[in-house]
């Protein structure tokens, strides 16, 4: 009975993590995501439902399509396993609560926009909208339920989108705009503290991917390393582990 609720959770992330892969394809080329059933983007055969469950199939068909034979990319099967288990992570550290939903919304936005942030350098407004939406709903939410005071909301949005802001008036080839307005409506859902935090912890990986890169590809400091999949992870590993990781340090400082 214990496992049921998990398993639910996981069987409902893999879900949703399909339909992330949908919108990963088809929102950088502008088609639409509500319509049009599923079809190789080989053969362009449409894809029978036994060969379109999450992550089975792909185990099933070894990785190909069942029509022409064309290796199926690996990032489906990935995005979906990593939605569920996100969606796992939230459920161990919230429970089943209100924070789960809107939480489980952004990690969902977040890994469309990270892997469009990767593919083709760009982070599209319409998903920076949908957090936008989603976290003005997580506000009013916490105000009415919660008491939290509405003047917060503002806090929120400026709190790392502000310093991100300067810091692209001083470095101004790194940062792109799309990358300030993630961090102000990702904000609005986890609050001041925990989206500095995101923000530093974003600047970390990105450190450590750059050296990473260079070490690897031998390549010039110059390959360019899109920021958001970087501030995505921050705000993940945040809204997870924020709070207990701003405990240890300042029992490290104190
Ligand atoms: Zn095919």
């Amino acid at each position: 009975m214990t496992a049921a609720i998990p398993i639910l959770i996981f069987v409902f992330g893999l879900l949703i993590g399909s339909f992330l892969n949908v919108c990963i394809y088809r929102i950088p080329l502008n088609k639409t995501i509500v319509k049009g059933r599923s079809y190789c983007t080989s053969c362009n055969s449409l894809i029978p439902w036994y060969c379109n469950i999450p992550l089975f199939s792909y185990i099933f068909l070894r990785g190909r399509c069942l029509n022409c034979g064309e290796k199926i990319s690996p990032i489906y099967p990935a995005v979906e396993l990593l939605n569920a288990v996100l969606y796992l992570l939230l459920y161990w550290v919230y429970g089943l609560s209100v924070p789960l939903l809107f939480f489980a919304a952004l990690f969902s936005i977040l890994v469309v926009l990270s892997f469009i942030d990767l593919k083709y350098q760009i982070i599209p407004d319409g998903l920076v909208v949908a957090m936008l939406v989603l976290g003005v709903a997580n506000g009013f939410y916490q105000t009415v339920f919660l008491g939290v005071p509405w003047q917060t909301w503002v806090i929120r949005f400026f709190a790392a989108s502000v310093p991100l802001f300067i810091l692209g008036l001083i470095f101004p080839e790194g940062m792109g705009g799309g990358d300030i307005k993630l961090m102000a409506a990702a904000g609005l859902f986890i609050g001041w503290k925990l989206i500095l935090l995101s923000l530093f912890a974003g600047a970390l990986y990105g450190g450590v991917v750059s050296i990473f890169v260079i070490l690897v590809k031998k390549g010039s400091r110059k390959t360019a390393l899109p920021f958001g999949p970087m501030l995505s992870l921050g705000i993940i590993t945040c809204v997870l582990a924020g709070y207990r990781l701003l405990a240890l340090y300042l029992s490290i400082i104190l």
